[in-house]
């Protein structure tokens, strides 16, 4: 009988607290989880998930005219705003009702506070004033969007938080950062109807990807009507007379809109969480420190998801939670695999990656070979659409091995997660090169580019 009221407290009901404490409960352990907005944690409730929604629904203007090519007249269009929210917002809480029922289910004991350390073992339950004591502490507490204090007039920006849940849908907005966030919702919001600008630091877009990928996604961007505008930052933001926003850039531009979005990162949750009080240590950005077993410098207290900053994906949170399950309650330690994780950027046309970029590659490996197809897609034959598809295969010439894999067009997040199997696999290129092709397909371009485009030799393109 253990001396404490839980075996296990989990602190955060998003991916990775709720995935936790939903198995550790089902192991017969009891456990408690205090989530002090909604279960579902930004994935579910204003991330990934409602965000997926916005770009299906942002799609349509597309998919109308695309409709012409193949003999359907479409009669008058409209978009509301307030429908598609009220959509959303039902979908989300029937999720959340899925989240809470299945840690119910396992019987897990659920705290709609706050939750804060006492110490090492000791959790105040905010919204009840009282305290609780746990064997194991479980910190999941996500992140949130990173704000820009020094940014004069900040305060009038949005952030993706409050993107859900605009009153109005603006005429016009102005979106800083060259991110998932703000690639995402800069088609968004276009595809809804909105005048949208994109103004990003650097010199392209998405700067973590494959350069060939980034230019074309930038390009079809801009032909579709998004302006994009790399190498400014903000200098300061006005509201004006008539309540539109002016956002002064630093290369002198001003830049109207009703709207002013920062997605310029996220930050780990973790002020005011009592981690000076348990003693855990935390990094530069106020991530927690953990080990390759997620446990912090504190040995019964461990952390899971994007409060430690790893890699911020929620498939990525969910891993790290089952392995914190295996390590501490199935007694198989086991460390989180980190490595080659296929992502998607739902931009439109959409990113699908895994492995390497060429860019890394070309430090890793001395020489590879580069497999790239620059196409029109079947679906837009009759459309009329110009929108060109990039498929991309890096490939350690010394070992043949697919290092890298990216797709640029229709349904590349679904190519990205299967194509995930075949690198992490480590499959050759000849491995690719004997699967049949299923045809007609776009994806069948990822068996058939039989010549490798060009080579790259110790960093430097060779032809
Ligand atoms: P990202 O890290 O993807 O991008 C942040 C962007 O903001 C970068 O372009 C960065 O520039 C820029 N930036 C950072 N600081 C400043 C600053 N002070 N001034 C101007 N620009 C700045 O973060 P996001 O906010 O877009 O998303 C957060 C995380 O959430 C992502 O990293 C991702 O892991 C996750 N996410 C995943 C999604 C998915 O899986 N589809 C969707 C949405 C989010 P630079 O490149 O030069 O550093």
């Amino acid at each position: 009988m253990t001396r404490y009221d839980y075996d296990l407290f989990v602190i955060g009901g998003g991916s990775g607290g709720v995935r936790a404490g939903r198995v550790a409960a089902s192991l017969g352990k009891k456990v408690a989880i205090a989530e002090e907005y909604r279960f579902g944690g930004t994935c579910v409730i204003r991330g990934c998930v409602p965000k997926k929604l916005f770009v299906y629904a942002s799609q349509f203007s597309e998919h109308f005219e695309d409709a012409a090519g193949y003999g359907w007249t479409v009669g008058e269009r409209s978009f509301d705003w307030k429908t598609l929210i009220e959509n959303k917002d039902r979908e989300i809480a029937r999720l959340e009702g899925l989240y809470r029922k299945g840690l119910d289910n396992a019987g897990a004991t659920i705290f709609d506070s706050r939750a804060v350390l006492e110490d090492a073992h000791t959790v105040r339950i905010v919204a009840e004033d009282r305290t609780v004591t746990a064997e194991t502490i479980l910190i999941a507490t996500g992140g949130h969007p990173s704000l820009h204090p020094a940014l004069p007039g900040s305060e009038h920006c949005i952030t993706s938080n409050e993107a859900f849940h605009l009153e109005e849908l603006p005429k016009a907005i102005v979106i800083a950062g060259g991110g998932y966030i703000g690639v995402e919702f800069a088609n968004i919001f276009h595809g809804l109807g909105v005048e949208t600008t994109l103004v990003y630091r650097g010199k392209e877009i998405l700067s973590r990807f494959d350069k060939d990928l980034r230019t074309a996604l930038h390009v079809e961007m801009e032909a579709k009507g998004i302006k994009i505008l790399c190498g400014e930052i903000f200098s300061k933001i006005e509201r004006r007379a008539d309540g539109r926003l002016d956002a002064y850039t630093s290369a002198d531009r001003v830049l109207t809109a009703d709207q002013i979005m920062l997605a310029i990162g996220r930050k780990p949750n973790t002020d005011g969480l009592g981690l000076d009080k348990a003693g855990v240590k935390t990094g530069l950005k106020g991530e927690i420190v953990v080990d390759r077993y997620s446990r912090t410098n504190v040995e019964n207290i461990y952390a899971v998801g994007d409060v430690t900053d790893r890699v911020q994906l929620t498939p990525v949170a969910i891993h790290e939670a089952m392995c914190f399950v295996d390590t501490v309650y199935r007694g198989k330690p086991t460390s989180p695999d980190h490595e080659t994780v296929a992502t998607a950027v739902f931009s439109q046309p959409e990113l699908g990656t895994v492995g390497l970029s060429e860019e890394d590659a070309a430090k890793a490996y001395a020489e590879l070979d580069i497999y790239m197809a620059t196409f029109r897609p079947m679906r837009h034959a009759l459309s009329g659409r110009m929108e060109k598809m990039v498929m991309k295969l890096v490939v350690d010439a010394a070992t043949r091995k697919v290092v890298g894999a990216h797709v640029l067009g229709v349904d590349a997040g679904e190519m990205a997660q299967l194509l995930g199997i075949a690198v992490k696999a480590g499959l050759t290129k000849e491995d690719f090169d004997r699967t049949a092709a299923v045809h007609p397909t776009a994806a069948e371009e990822l068996v058939t580019m039989y010549q490798p485009s060009y080579r790259v030799k110790d960093g430097k393109r060779v032809d």
